[in-house]
């Protein structure tokens, strides 16, 4: 066992107040970690808090945008002193602003651009002196099948293989201080952002579930928990000689 497990593990879930952020919180908490529960509004993240204490877990709420570097470097500070130098990294926060290229506004690109890239950008940055200083660390960045191309989404694939290209950069780099780092391209996961993108497209959203099962192998679509597991083993004591990949979860071999 490493220096860092003796004493309890802090990670950092990003977009946690809800979907496949809230599913990894609660997994983590679950297998011991104190968990920073991030999100947009520190008031939307105390629902996954709330659940992970009855659970019988240690949990802080913590509102940050994490494109925004002062607010990112605070947060980041905050959960250091609150819980302990986070030594996994979830970047999870993410957003969609769909629309044909020829539709797209450079607001719908800049802003996508600015939640995946610059967001894990700005909070890898900021948490992996903890790691550095542990000589251990987790970095999981969550990725999409999107990122092999999508239509209506130039500035969310872009963003999604941007991420693959970071994973494996930050794999490189750190390899030798003890850290990890992995990405996870969920094909199609049962949230609100599947919700939204069946609204967008004026298909109830039942219909939109089955008509995406019916293209995947397992005959089903993803949970969160589906990729809360995966999260959790990357971040496992066993999994420190994977690095560097990209897991595609999307319940068979396509996209
Ligand atoms: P979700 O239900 O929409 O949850 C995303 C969370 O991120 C929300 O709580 C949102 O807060 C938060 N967030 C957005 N912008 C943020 C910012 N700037 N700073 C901090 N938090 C922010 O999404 P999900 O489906 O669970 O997706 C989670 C991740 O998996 C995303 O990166 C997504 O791209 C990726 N993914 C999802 C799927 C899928 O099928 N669902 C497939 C592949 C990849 P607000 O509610 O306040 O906006």
């Amino acid at each position: 066992m490493s220096e860092a497990s003796a004493g309890t593990r802090v990670a950092i879930v990003t977009g946690a107040a809800r979907g496949i952020g809230a599913a990894t919180a609660l997994r983590l908490a679950q297998d011991g970690f104190a968990v920073a529960v991030l999100d947009l509004e520190e008031a939307a993240a105390k629902g996954t808090v709330e659940a992970i204490e009855t659970a019988g877990g240690r949990a802080l709420a913590v509102g940050a945008d994490v494109s925004d570097s002062d607010q990112v470097q605070a947060a980041v500070e905050r959960v250091a002193a609150e819980l302990g130098g986070p030594t996994v990294l979830v970047n999870n926060a993410g957003i969609t602003r769909d629309n044909m290229l020829f539709k797209m506004t450079e607001t719908d690109w800049d802003l996508v651009m600015n939640v995946h890239l610059r967001g894990a950008f700005l909070m890898t940055r900021a948490a992996q002196k903890y790691m550095i200083d542990a000589k251990w660390g987790r970095i999981i960045n969550l990725s999409s099948v999107s990122a092999l191309g999508n239509r209506g989404q130039a500035n969310y694939a872009t963003a999604k293989a941007g991420l693959q290209g970071f994973t494996k950069t930050l794999a490189i780099e750190l390899g030798k201080f003890g850290v990890t780092a992995n990405a996870i391209a969920p094909g199609f996961i049962q949230t609100e952002m599947t919700k939204a993108t069946a609204e967008r497209m004026g298909i109830p959203f039942e219909d939109f579930i089955k008509g995406a099962a019916s293209q995947i192998p397992v005959a089903r679509v993803g949970q969160p928990e589906d990729i809360a597991h995966l999260v959790s083993f990357f971040v496992s004591e066993g999994a420190g000689f994977v690095s560097g990949q990209v897991v595609y979860a999307a319940g068979g071999p396509k996209a």
